[in-house]
């Protein structure tokens, strides 16, 4: 395997991350999953974009421009010959002496590796169940930060549970997945989050609502509860690699019939089609 080490592509054995990477030491950077699909990176501009914006927003400065990077991103892609999977991105602060300040100089460290991943076409097919989980994240949720701990205290819960995906709620409230946007259909209404600091504003997110405004669903953001939730008609997650996946049953109880509905059949057949223009151009 090829890993792209700030501006190397290596072998794997030749990366060499430091002790005193701040990215082990506090989780002090940010990061990406990018979907590649017949060799193309999928909807890498507004990945890159977020990635971005998360840096800013933790006071990092990427040294390298969005087309370098989409460059570099293409050449591991071409090394690794991947055709079908997923490229992983972090961007650490850097390494610095152990302190909880800012160090003055640092360099920022990059790692990007492709990540093996096929369509879940089984929970796509038929639909998963779900579990709610307190959301005890930070305020800055939208920030794509290495700090996952709360994420996979979620989703262990849920595997323990029997769950494919954690449903995070603050108070009543529905916030996100664990790795993941929620969904709902109300009648012919498709509803979800608004995109502030309490979700990650997930690019399959965006994409869907795109989709959605294209085959005349009318979509609405705005925070819905768990009861509304419980009472739809039709719900989903949405993810880089999840795509859309139809949510079924939550803690016992089905979701509108219990199986996938029409609203997120006619999606689920529209990203598809999105995937397919890309693969076969
Ligand atoms: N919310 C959270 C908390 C996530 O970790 C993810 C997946 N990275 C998403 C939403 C979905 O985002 P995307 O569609 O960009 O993969």
């Amino acid at each position: 395997m090829h890993v792209l080490w700030n501006d190397q592509l290596l072998p794997r054995h030749e990366v060499h991350i430091d002790l005193e990477d701040r990215a082990y030491q506090f989780g002090d950077g940010v990061y990406e999953v990018i979907r590649v699909y017949g060799g193309q990176l999928f909807l890498l501009n507004p990945h890159l974009e977020r990635l971005q914006r998360s840096a800013q927003a933790i006071r990092l400065d990427l040294p390298w421009s969005l087309p370098q990077l989409a460059h570099r991103l293409q050449e591991l892609v071409a090394a690794n010959r991947l055709v079908d999977g997923a490229v992983y991105l972090q961007v650490s602060r850097g390494v610095a002496p152990r302190a909880h300040a800012f160090p003055r100089a640092i360099q920022p460290v990059l790692v990007a590796y492709p990540l093996p991943a096929s369509r879940p076409t089984e929970a796509q097919e038929r639909g998963v169940r779900a579990t709610f989980v307190e959301d005890i994240r930070w305020l800055r949720c939208d920030i794509k930060s290495l700090n996952l701990l709360p994420n996979v205290l979620a989703k262990e819960a849920a595997v323990e549970r029997g769950a494919q995906e954690a449903i995070l709620h603050r108070g009543e409230t529905v916030t996100e997945g664990s790795a993941s946007n929620v969904f709902i259909v109300q009648g012919r209404v498709l509803r979800t989050h608004p995109a502030n600091h309490l979700i990650l504003d997930g690019i399959t997110r965006r994409f869907v609502l795109e989709l959605a405004a294209k085959e005349g669903i009318s979509t609405v953001e705005a925070p819905f509860t768990r009861e509304e939730l419980l009472s739809a008609d039709e719900a989903f997650f949405t993810s880089t690699t999840q795509e859309i996946v139809p949510i079924v049953e939550v803690d016992g109880r089905p979701i509108g019939a219990g199986v996938p509905g029409p609203v997120t059949r006619r999606l689920q057949q529209a990203f598809y089609a999105a995937v397919q223009a890309v693969t076969q151009q």
